[in-house]
């Protein structure tokens, strides 16, 4: 994630090229030649284990390593060889899904592996935010017969829980100018920041200037100079920086289904993602939220098309207001997620979700040396 602030700082220098995404409504169709899925060619690994050296393999060391499972640390030239580095990784996977840990890529794991997801890494340096125990765990109420249930909460933050300070609660948000995106596209990242600021103090603020904005938005292709380039249709969507950076970046080369406001869903459009549910995730990295293990959350890593996923789950509320404190106005009618819901075992299992110190003093200090850069350059 440090280099999410290294290479976020050098993008205010080296400005990367955008491009226009595609942009459809619910009821259109997307073209076929338009369809597709840069990690089709994983399930061609179907039935691979340890021991094996098959063509092509070292690519899903290259995903994995993306994703944190494998460390960032380890030169990147993998082999073709099913060893023990990729072993490792497969496990990890399977538990942060919550799939049969076999250790091989079996048919379930590579049909999650090619589902859609955020760029943002699951695991940073070498420590998972998504599987274990949450930070606290709560006692649902029910009628007082019968067992007692505890949902286990499972949201993360950052290494160092970055978040806006307390003098920023009023924050505005600005597009690049050069995706010349209409005004049906602006609206549904203004209904996607209204769900966070519905539960928190802040607020946000439509902005005309890209350069001074607190958030900036920007649709771009491939290589877009940080360091994340995008893969075109499908793979990764989007991915967002932790405060205070603000960067906000969506794949331009993905058909995006800008959808009516309402809540959660299926889409008549299939073969797309809804824009509106990326938002909604990415806004939640930009305050400062990890991935999240609940599969209901807004903040689990992975969107399936022809999904509409905008109702934030009690897990997203309670992790951003750990952060930011709740909404005086907010009512708490969000419902726990079923999933997360389990018998009590008499373990409270609530370890706290930490992620190594020595890195997060050193992403603290980068994060102030980017705000100083910030400061002087504006
Ligand atoms: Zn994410
Ligand atoms: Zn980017």
């Amino acid at each position: 994630m440090m280099r999410f602030f290294v290479f976020g700082f050098f993008l205010l220098l080296f400005v990367p090229s955008p491009i226009s995404a595609g942009f459809y409504s619910n009821s259109s169709s997307i073209p076929p030649n338009a369809t597709g899925n840069v990690w089709n060619s994983f399930l061609n690994f179907t039935g691979c284990h340890t021991g094996m050296k098959v063509d092509g393999l070292y690519k899903i060391k290259q995903y994995f390593q993306h994703f944190g499972y494998i460390p960032e640390t380890l030169p990147g030239n993998f082999t073709d060889d099913f060893d023990d580095i990729l072993k490792n990784a497969v496990e990890m996977y399977q538990r942060n899904f919550q799939l049969n840990v076999t250790g091989e890529l079996d048919e379930l794991t590579l049909i999650h592996v090619v589902i859609p997801r955020c760029g943002v890494p699951d695991v940073v340096n070498g420590t998972s935010t998504m599987h274990g125990h949450g930070r606290r765990t709560y006692e649902v109420s029910f009628t007082g017969r019968g067992p007692r249930f505890h949902a286990v909460r499972r949201y993360s933050f950052f290494p160092g829980e970055p978040r806006w300070p307390n003098h920023r609660r009023d924050l505005t948000y600005a597009f690049d100018p050069r995706n010349a995106l209409t005004e049906e596209v602006k609206n549904v990242f203004s209904r996607a920041f209204v769900r966070w600021a519905e539960v928190t103090p802040l607020t946000f603020t439509r902005a005309e200037s890209f350069l001074t904005a607190d958030i900036r938005v920007g649709f771009y292709s491939g290589d877009h100079g940080d360091g994340e380039p995008f893969d075109g249709v499908m793979g990764t969507l989007a991915h967002a920086f932790s405060p205070p950076s603000g960067h906000f970046h969506l794949d331009g080369d993905e058909n995006w289904v800008v959808s009516d406001s309402g809540g959660d869903g299926f889409l008549s459009v299939t073969a797309a993602v809804d824009l509106e549910s990326v938002a909604v995730h990415e806004i939640g990295h930009i305050l400062g939220l990890g991935h999240s293990s609940v599969q209901d959350s807004i903040m689990y890593p992975t969107i399936t098309t022809g999904r509409r996923k905008v109702d934030l789950t009690s897990d997203d509320v309670e992790g951003v207001q750990y952060l930011y404190g709740a909404n005086p106005n907010y009512n708490g009618s969000v419902s726990p997620p079923p999933s997360t819901q389990q018998r009590d075992t008499g373990d409270s299992g609530d370890a706290p979700c930490r992620i190594d110190g020595s890195r997060s003093v050193l992403t603290s200090l980068l994060m102030s040396t980017v705000g100083l850069f910030l400061l002087y350059l504006l």
